[in-house]
């Protein structure tokens, strides 16, 4: 019990005792049970009106209250002080928040729930062309960036991937632009410039197209003087020299070709592949031809089960070129004998293609990067068996150009599965 209330009771337990001894006293009960008790009820509505007025504010002193009121209202007073804190705090808290994003030099917009414009910096006015007036009527975001491109990112709702796209305001700029939700159905939109990255990309991209293709000519002659020369009557030891040099050479002409390759398809990276029909038994049977050859002595057990009316719409040469990099690694990553099994397939509405071998296997944590240029789990044994360390890397970007995915599962010991999965609107019969 708190000792203002304790008072009270003190308070009333006197005014009980005065009035029991005015009653015995007197003889007359009643006249002192009105007095004391109407004085103590008239002494509680004084403070109830002094109570009212502080509430109010009319007068600020809490000295007029008295006994378990002056507690009440000293204890209302501390709560409201802090609540003035917290508030302060929170409001101080929100304007860091916003300067934060005000002195970002990535536009930021604030969205709600049905992605109405709440709030955005002046980044945002710069790099997006949004406007003061676009704050003030809550307009939707997609009614004020005019892309289409944009519009469709918005509308599609998936924003895992982040959009690439000119700057509204200025088409020389490119923006990437990511959406993350926040708070209570709120979201943050960030557009960051990457003008200056992608002119880096595209000058490194054109510097590794250049280069390969200033190198393609001069091993093309290279090549031919020492095919030339390896059929001359030459000493052992120099005829040796000149295959080893030439096996050298053609390896540097197959990693020109993939990085001839490669850049090329980087060039224009979301370009859709065309869509010329191209009979992929007819392909596959080619390409399981080539492996054969490939494997020679090592005679691995290659086999072809391919549905003969399946067909796709792209382009004949990249998938080719996809196609053999799996086959081709399946021969060159797996010893001697090994069976290599190839299937082309419905999936569903879509088609699938899968390599599959019974090798040694790739360890789990080598999958993720498989398809990173360059990468290998094993350079030395790589570059012996003639890989480049491109193909896996070149197949990633034929699929996408053909909206399609590459799977890979391993298990260590038992072999390896590449699966090419395809959708539904590249897939056409064959006549067959
Ligand atoms: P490479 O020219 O070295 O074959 P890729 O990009 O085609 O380059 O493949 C990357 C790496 O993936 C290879 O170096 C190899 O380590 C591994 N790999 C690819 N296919 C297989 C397979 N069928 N079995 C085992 N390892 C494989």
């Amino acid at each position: 019990m708190h000792d203002s209330f304790s008072a009270e009771l003190v308070r009333l337990l006197v005014i009980s005792l005065v009035i029991l001894f005015f009653g015995l006293l007197s003889g007359v009960w009643w006249l002192p049970i009105l007095i004391g008790l109407g004085g103590y009820i008239i002494w509680h509505l004084r403070q109830m009106y002094h109570m009212e007025e502080w509430l109010h504010g009319i007068s600020r002193n809490e000295q007029d209250l008295r006994g378990i009121w002056q507690y009440t209202a000293s204890r209302m007073r501390k709560i409201s002080n802090r609540g003035r804190q917290r508030k302060k705090r929170l409001s101080r808290l929100l304007h860091r928040f916003y300067d934060t994003l005000e002195a970002m030099p990535d536009a930021a917009v604030i969205l709600k729930g049905d992605l109405r414009v709440q709030w955005f910096n002046v980044a945002a006015m710069e790099l997006l062309g949004l406007d003061v007036d676009a704050r003030r009527k809550e307009r939707r975001i997609q009614n004020l960036v005019d892309h289409p491109a944009f519009v469709n990112w918005i509308e599609e709702g998936v924003y895992d991937t982040p959009l690439e796209m000119p700057a509204p305001a200025d088409l020389s700029r490119q923006l990437q632009i990511r959406l993350v939700s926040f708070g209570n159905q709120q979201s943050l939109l960030l557009a960051h410039d990457v003008t200056e990255l992608k002119r880096v990309e595209a000058v490194r991209r054109d510097f590794i197209a250049d280069v390969s293709h200033e190198l393609r000519t001069p091993l093309t002659v290279v090549v031919g003087y020492m095919e030339m020369l390896s059929e001359e009557k030459l000493p052992e030891d120099i005829h040796q020299a000149l295959l080893s040099s030439r096996r050298q050479a053609e390896r540097m002409q197959s990693i020109v070709a993939d990085l001839l390759m490669l850049s090329r398809l980087e060039m224009n990276e979301d370009q859709v592949a065309q869509a010329e029909t191209v009979d992929v038994p007819a392909l596959l049977t080619g390409l399981v031809e080539d492996a054969r050859r490939l494997s020679g002595e090592m005679a691995h057990a290659l086999s072809l089960h391919a549905d003969e009316s399946l067909g796709l719409l792209g382009d004949e040469s990249q998938l080719g070129s996809a196609f053999g990099n799996l086959i081709f690694n399946a021969i060159r990553h797996t010893p001697a004998g090994t069976p290599v099994d190839v299937f082309w397939s419905h999936d569903g509405e879509g088609a699938r293609l899968v390599v599959a071998d019974q090798g040694p296997g790739i360890a789990p944590e080598h999958l993720q990067r498989l398809t990173e240029r360059f990468y290998r789990v094993d350079k030395s044994r790589s570059r012996e068996r003639g890989g480049t360390g491109l193909g896996l890397s070149i197949v990633r970007h034929v699929l996408r150009r053909h909206d399609a995915l590459i799977e890979i599962s391993s298990t260590p010991g038992e072999g390896s599965r590449f699966v090419c999965l395809f959708p539904a609107q590249r897939v056409v019969t064959l006549s067959l």
